[in-house]
């Protein structure tokens, strides 16, 4: 017998099953993204995940063209320009931001930086379902805060509150939901959450809501010891290809996230055309008004055949089948993806995701729709 043999034979004999993995990653069910294929399509009207209805800023396209040579060099581990231009743009400290490789890559790393196992991380009913996934990851228990009227209820979170609860993370608006805590509520909360618990406020869709009453968070994160906002270039700036994103918040937290990220986490041509998106005005506001102008038709015209669309202030709607007896979300969007449209299916059988599309997009969607709830 040759030595190599030998030893394979010896290996054998212990009886050694497959390598596992930890424990607590073995019931983590994976997340699913929106559907963006149709079996015999080649063109889709795909409103299943909330990416900007324009696409990509011109300004952001272009820069992105211009980098192209320069792509054998690493990207600026220290993420100088963007952070700079953000900093400019919302006239906050550029120290203090961290770009990652899409806002749910900050999210992540915040938890795992701040929770451990058996910590407590404190979510509302309705939330980003990545947070639930690094919880898992982590050991720590999920507790979940009911809602009321599809409403994120401060209440509630401040009752799930306990001397184990380490994070709290709420999407302001919220996802599905789309709605949204007015500012006297995140007062509230920031106010009343004890220190020990960093809060995160995800911003991903703030660009989109025009109402006088909405605190994105960013003074919070000026000044609380435990506040965090973290932001997205996915929704509002068209970049959800690319994988970028950005928190800001007190000086320690957002070192301690710069220990953990890898040095190169987010890639030259995301900071490149990030920097050009982030002072596209034009286009900010071209697609703010766009969407505002269709959530409005929208929901009146699906309110008249009395399903009930959440009052959004986002660019996607949840619509709820339920007042509708002899209609159902998943009867629906078998009609829809029949003509092409992919909307995101929630839970229960009883909603509907949609995301505002382009003008044509939005008339085919009212055509198909509106047509399966007037047949
Ligand atoms: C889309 C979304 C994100 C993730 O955005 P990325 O920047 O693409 O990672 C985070 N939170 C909510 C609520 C979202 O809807």
């Amino acid at each position: 017998m040759s030595e190599s043999s030998a030893r394979q034979a010896s290996v054998k004999a212990i009886d050694s099953p497959a390598p596992r993995p930890l424990k607590r990653l073995q019931a983590l069910a994976p997340y699913k993204q929106g559907k963006s294929q149709l079996p015999g399509r080649d063109r889709v009207i795909k409103l299943s995940s909330n990416e900007g209805c324009f696409g990509p800023s011109p300004k952001a396209m272009e820069a992105y063209r211009a980098l192209a040579p320069e792509l054998h060099r690493y990207p600026d581990g220290t993420q100088t320009q963007l952070r700079e231009a953000i900093a400019g743009v919302h006239g906050i400290d550029a120290d203090r931001i961290v770009c990652g490789n899409g806002s749910e890559e900050l999210i992540g790393l915040l938890i795992r930086c701040f929770l451990g196992e058996g910590d407590e991380l404190l979510l509302s009913e309705n939330n980003f379902m990545m947070c639930s996934i690094y919880g898992k990851s982590q050991a720590a228990k999920i507790v979940l805060a009911p809602e009321r009227d599809f409403q994120v209820d401060v209440d509630a979170l401040l009752k799930c509150i306990t001397p184990r609860t380490r994070v709290l993370s709420v999407a302001n608006p919220n996802n599905p939901t789309g709605t949204y805590l007015p500012s006297a509520e995140i007062e509230r909360l920031v106010a009343e959450v004890p220190p020990h618990v960093l809060i995160i406020l995800d911003g991903a869709y703030v660009e989109y809501v025009t109402r006088e009453d909405y605190d994105d968070g960013l003074r919070w994160a000026e000044k609380l010891p435990n506040v965090v906002v973290t932001r997205s270039f996915s929704k509002m700036y068209g970049l959800a290809g690319l994988r970028i994103g950005w928190a800001y918040g007190p000086a320690d937290v957002i070192e301690v996230v710069n220990r953990l990220r890898t040095p190169f986490n987010a890639n030259a041509a995301a900071l490149a055309a990030a920097a050009a998106a982030v002072t596209d005005y034009e286009h900010v506001e071209h697609t703010r008004r766009h969407v505002a102008a269709w959530q409005e038709r929208i929901a009146s015209a699906l309110g008249d055949r009395g399903v009930t669309v959440v009052p959004s202030v986002t660019n996607f709607y949840l619509v709820d089948f339920e007042p509708r007896a002899d209609k159902t979300a998943k009867e629906a969007a078998a009609v829809m993806e029949a003509n092409g449209i992919i909307p995101r299916p929630g839970s229960a059988d009883r909603f509907l995701r949609i995301t505002v599309g382009t003008d044509e997009e939005n008339e085919a969607l009212l055509e198909v729709l509106g047509g399966y709830l007037d047949a």
